[in-house]
């Protein structure tokens, strides 16, 4: 029994479970049916009690797939879906790193940002990579607006840090197969990096991103109906 657990029985007033989970109880249950059978007042009650729970159940209905008798906990669509993210995960990061060794981004890279400038003109405004913010970089937020993977910082002004999208290359997979959005043409590599960045153990994985929580918000057709993500 846990010392830390506040549930008290309603039947033994043990501390550590409750009355469903009580085996005093289902002991009492028992004899009393063994003696007097299933009309004893005692135990009618209690199968009555257990039919309603099991009815209840029974009625839940999953608010992911509508399905009954389950909830979002224990729904096998869910975990389909959980693992189609993952699968499409494990190709999108891969095909982000590909991409990132192709443009020779890494810590050190000068970049040309095509911007307002503070003279209220267009033009090509340095910028030095610091480095790459690798858990924003998701299939499910690929087009959110907020996943800017670059870490970068103005070479006028190396202290402060800001989130810059990737340049965009033509004929770039990221582009054409999933409709990225952190990409631009505002943005070019005016001089590589020259090493070759290394994701964190166990980036290429994906096996620890929290695609259970990305779903909440969503129901099986609005991931299969592209709505999702
Ligand atoms: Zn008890
Ligand atoms: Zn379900």
């Amino acid at each position: 029994m846990s010392w830390n657990n506040t549930v008290t029985c309603s039947y033994c007033r043990e501390r550590g479970h409750n009355r469903r989970g009580c085996s005093d109880l289902k002991e009492e249950v028992e004899r009393r049916r063994a003696r007097g059978g299933d009309d004893d007042w005692f135990v009618a009650q209690y199968d009555e009690r257990v039919a309603v729970a099991k009815a209840r159940r029974a009625q839940r209905t999953c608010s992911f797939c509508q399905g009954e008798g389950h909830d979002r906990r224990k729904c096998a669509d869910l975990t389909a879906r959980i693992a189609d993210m993952h699968r499409k995960n494990l190709l999108f990061r891969s095909a982000f790193l590909n991409y990132v060794h192709e443009l020779g981004l890494g810590p050190g890279t000068i970049l040309g940002y095509r911007r307002w400038t503070d003279g209220d003109q267009i033009g090509v405004v340095p910028y030095m990579v610091k480095n790459i913010d690798w858990k924003v970089v998701n299939w499910h937020t690929r087009r959110d607006y907020g996943s800017k993977p670059l870490i970068t910082s103005l070479m006028s002004n190396l202290t402060e840090s800001w989130h810059l999208p990737l340049p965009l290359l033509e004929g770039c997979l990221l582009r054409d197969v999933y409709r990225a959005t952190f990409l631009t043409k505002s943005l070019t590599v005016l001089s590589p990096s020259g090493g070759t960045v290394t994701p964190p153990t166990g980036w290429l994985q994906a096996d620890k991103v929290k695609y259970k929580k990305a779903l909440k918000p969503y129901t099986k057709w609005d991931y299969d109906g592209g709505h999702a993500f």
